[in-house]
């Protein structure tokens, strides 16, 4: 039996939020507005918001302090402010950080929740309404029922996921990521191509999903070259969009699997972006996984007209060639920590514990 379940009205394609203004006003009498520090007023989309909202008279609070990989303290502090100043739905405008906050806010806040207790499934029975305006090509959280939080006292990041946290409306511009430095652009197309080969691996994946992995994965093998050349060239930001996206609905129906759980303690410990932390292991994954899912391996590199060592090329292009060396305490800690996390239940087989530290070894 196939499930599919995708609620999120998605709004695509360029000043797509300017020409449906009246639908965000619709929503409810006060927004609460999510941001990082600098991106939403960067990329325009804070300003076509704001514009959107004048003209309904629409009043808002806006909160700014967003961190990359958003802390469990801000979130607290937003559903504080939210009850504050008694906003009734939330807007996210960002990269992942600020969107998967104002998934987290949401929930805090309408369940009265304190602290780590977000992580407790059984403990969310509500979410205000969320919209989620994306500025990087990368999470496709605009799509998802995740939002992935971390919290500086344990030093984890964990991911939570409910369907009440799908966005309620996305707006997809991709005007809005010209203003991304490139080196954002590379490592947010490498997580929506994590996103996308998880379809393949995940015990979840289902043939409704292969049209989204085969066709996104070949967007972005074809389009980031010229994004990083053209950077503000409409069709090549539309096309990593639309990968990011398609990686979305992909991971909303599969889940993600060690290929993340691995990336989340080199984010925490050593400062990888979250994409250059999947980056990193891409490669290992897929020897891990090759002989489980062979048969899809060897579609996707037919469809893409690569071999899997053409593509191992490619990607050597997008990853620095230095090496980690990880030292021996961390990995078994990471190890440990990693072996625990949601996602090792997708794997297409069971990993053990030494695999992954021999993968960690690795890199
Ligand atoms: P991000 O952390 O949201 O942003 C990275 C950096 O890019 C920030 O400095 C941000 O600036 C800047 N930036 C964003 N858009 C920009 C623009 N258009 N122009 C200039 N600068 C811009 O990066 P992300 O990779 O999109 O999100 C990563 C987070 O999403 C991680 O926490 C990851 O775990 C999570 N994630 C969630 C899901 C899900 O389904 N929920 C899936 C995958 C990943 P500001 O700080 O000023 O905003
Ligand atoms: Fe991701």
């Amino acid at each position: 039996m196939i499930q599919y379940y995708m609620p999120t009205k998605v709004f695509w394609g360029e000043k797509c939020l300017v020409r449906s203004a009246e639908l965000i006003t619709g929503i409810g009498n006060k927004s609460m507005i999510i941001t990082g520090r600098r991106s939403a007023q960067l990329s325009g989309a804070l300003t076509d918001l704001l514009e959107a909202l004048k003209k309904k008279n629409q009043d808002y609070y806006h909160f700014s302090e967003i961190e990359e990989n958003p802390e469990l303290m801000t979130i607290q502090e937003g559903a504080e402010l939210l009850r504050e100043f008694n906003c009734d739905h939330l807007i996210g405008i960002g990269g992942g950080s600020p969107i998967d906050a104002a998934k987290a806010i949401s929930v805090m806040a309408a369940n009265k929740l304190q602290g780590r207790e977000i992580y407790e499934g059984d403990k969310i029975k509500y979410a205000l309404p969320i919209v989620a305006i994306p500025t990087t090509s990368g999470t496709g959280t605009e799509v998802t029922p995740y939002s992935v939080i971390s919290d500086r006292e344990t030093r984890k990041k964990a991911g939570f996921g409910n369907p009440l946290i799908f966005p309620l409306m996305s707006f997809c511009d991709p005007e809005y990521t010209y203003s991304l430095p490139q080196k954002v652009t590379i490592d947010t197309a490498l997580d929506a191509l994590s996103h996308l080969l998880e379809g393949i691996y995940s015990r979840k994946r289902c043939d409704f999903l292969f049209p989204f992995i085969f066709s996104g994965i070949k967007l972005i093998i074809e389009n980031l070259e010229l994004v990083i050349s053209n950077p503000q060239e409409y069709l090549y930001r539309e096309n990593l969009m639309r990968a990011s996206l398609y990686g979305g609905f992909v991971i909303a129906q599969a889940g993600t699997t060690l290929q993340h759980s691995i990336g989340y303690p080199l984010t925490t410990h050593y400062e990888l972006s979250h994409g250059m932390a999947n980056g990193v292991v891409m490669k290992e994954m897929m020897e891990l996984y090759s002989s489980d899912i062979s048969e899809d391996l060897n579609s996707l590199f037919s469809f893409l007209d690569l071999s899997q060592e053409q593509f191992y090329l490619w990607l050597d292009e997008w990853i620095p060639d230095t090496r980690l060396e990880l030292p021996e305490d961390f990995i078994i800690k990471a190890a440990e920590e990693i072996m625990g996390s949601r996602n090792m239940a997708q794997n297409p087989r069971e990993v053990s514990a030494e695999e992954v530290k021999s993968i960690l070894r690795k890199l």
